[in-house]
């Protein structure tokens, strides 16, 4: 009896062995489906979004064709705004500038002193200001530049010294405007219209106006003579170190490009020359479009959800709004159709704008074993907290091909420019970049600067330098002035 009843037993527990093993195989074999079909879904997003050298060279010169088009002509999808004509900085500018650099909630105070003859800035001093919400909704700037005065007067009394050189002259304020990411939505009820101006811009005018007013008002003797986006303000900056300065871009939630072009390149330009014979163009190139841009599905659904669909496309690919919304996407689809996560789709992975960039540059830089930090920002984003190493590798995957086809747009950007200006085969050309996209995203930089080498081949693109740009953001107002006050007295 015991031995039928230890028999029975055996047979049921072998069973149900024989089932937990039927059982984990099924399991693991499901598990590795699921992780080929994801890894498809990669792969094939991967191969979408390519940029072999060929396809560069074909954005590089539909750029080159849509630059030339946005010089000649008011309707154009590039604006190419003549935002600046001169003074330029020589590298001479001396003495002690004050700028001021208005953001989408805050401006900054910047004071720094330029010591000539290419000397970097020094004695920098920036103070952040909180814009009240009030100042910003109303129909008039009253409120914001009556604040922006008082608050000038305040820093300037706090780091009051006599510069005696530029006493004698009229100075100026460096006024630079940063442009928020979406224009389009920021831009209702707001007191300042958010939309990059040219010079001759009649409401930057009337602004400009305005802030002297205010400025008059507390006597203070400086005077903006006009407002720049902060882009072209940089390239100032630039200018003033280095004569071979084209370019400056601003690569961080936003991106934007300005560049030197030769006055007579500008077909659409009425005004009076510049005696320099050059002028900054504001390119606006966040809206640059071409049909060999490596667009995918990931980057339709996001453009179509966007508040502005079909603008902006260029920005969709490369700036640091976008990319971690870009993996997100990528991401949310292999949970629904893969189960990479398991059997749930993580209800916050549908949550648009969740991933941003510093997160996803966080996962894709993870050089740990099990991708620790892959997996602590997918709990902490997301709440999920059941991934397998296997599934985070993938994220990382992810994270890395959205990064590498960006940067190396960024890339081919540049190529393109100082292929416009007929600079690539022997001049030198110095490209500055502010944004915390390009100084914070080490992979992305890297991928970046790999790029214009692989285009251009190492002699050539040894003609190429990128670097960062100087004096931090909103620092190109103080160049800025410093051109207006301490050069215009030679035009
Ligand atoms: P903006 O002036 O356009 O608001 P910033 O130049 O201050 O932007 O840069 C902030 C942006 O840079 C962030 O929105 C983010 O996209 C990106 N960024 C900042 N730090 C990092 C980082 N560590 N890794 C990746 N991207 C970063
Ligand atoms: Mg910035």
């Amino acid at each position: 009896m015991r031995k039928e009843v230890a028999a029975a037993a055996a047979i049921t527990v072998g069973g149900a062995a024989f089932g937990v093993a039927l059982f984990l195989r099924h399991w693991e074999r499901q598990r590795e489906q699921r992780l080929r079909q994801a890894k498809r879904i990669l792969r094939k997003f991967a191969n979408d979004c390519a940029t072999p050298v060929s396809k560069l060279w074909n954005v590089a010169n539909d750029l080159c064709s849509n630059m030339e088009a946005g010089l000649s002509s008011e309707e154009s999808e590039l604006g190419m705004l003549v935002s600046y004509i001169e003074p330029l900085p020589t590298g001479e500018e001396k003495g002690i500038y004050y700028g001021i650099n208005l953001r989408g909630t805050n401006f900054l105070l910047i004071r720094g002193r330029l010591g000539g003859k290419n000397l970097p800035i020094s004695e920098l001093q920036r103070e952040e200001v909180a814009i009240p919400s009030s100042a910003m909704d109303g129909d008039s700037t009253e409120e914001l530049f009556d604040l922006i005065a008082v608050e000038l007067a305040k820093f300037i009394s706090v780091h009051s010294e006599i510069d005696g050189e530029a006493e004698s002259r009229e100075r100026k304020l460096g006024f630079t405007i940063s442009f928020p990411v979406e224009e389009d939505a920021v831009s209702s009820g707001t007191a300042i219209k958010w939309r990059s101006l040219s010079v001759n811009d009649i409401v930057g005018k009337e602004l400009t106006n305005d802030i002297n007013q205010s400025l008059e008002k507390l006597g203070i003797d400086l005077r903006v003579f006009a407002l720049v986006n902060d882009t072209t303000g940089d390239l100032a900056g630039g200018r003033y170190y280095s004569k071979e300065n084209v370019a400056a871009i601003t690569l961080g939630m936003a991106t934007d490009v300005s560049y030197v072009e030769s006055a007579e390149q500008v077909p659409k330009w009425h005004g009076q020359s510049p005696n320099s014979g050059e002028m900054i163009v504001n390119m606006q190139w966040g809206n640059f479009s071409s049909s060999h841009l490596p667009f995918t599905e990931f980057d339709a659904s996001l453009d179509a959800e966007s508040s502005n669909p079909g603008s902006r496309m260029f920005e969709k690919l490369i700036s640091g709004m976008y990319l971690g919304e870009i993996v997100r996407r990528v991401l949310l689809k292999m949970a629904q159709e893969t189960a990479l996560f398991g059997d749930w789709v993580p209800p916050k992975l549908a949550t648009p704008y969740l991933l941003r960039s510093p997160d996803m540059a966080a996962m894709h830089q993870d050089t740990s074993e099990d991708f620790e930090t892959v997996d602590e920002k997918l709990n902490e984003i997301f709440g999920i907290n059941n991934s397998t190493p296997m599934a985070r590798e993938i994220v990382a995957e992810v994270c890395d091909v959205v990064a590498e086809r960006g940067a190396r747009l960024v890339g081919v950007g540049i190529v393109g420019i100082v292929k416009k200006l007929g600079r690539i085969a022997n001049k030198k050309s110095v490209i500055t970049i502010e944004g915390g996209l390009y100084e914070h995203y080490r992979v992305f930089r890297n991928y970046l600067h790999s790029s214009v080498w692989e285009v251009l081949g190492s002699d050539l693109s040894d003609n190429v330098i990128i670097e960062n740009c100087h004096g931090g953001s909103g620092a190109g107002s103080i160049f800025l002035a410093a051109s207006q006050t301490y050069n215009a007295d030679s035009y």
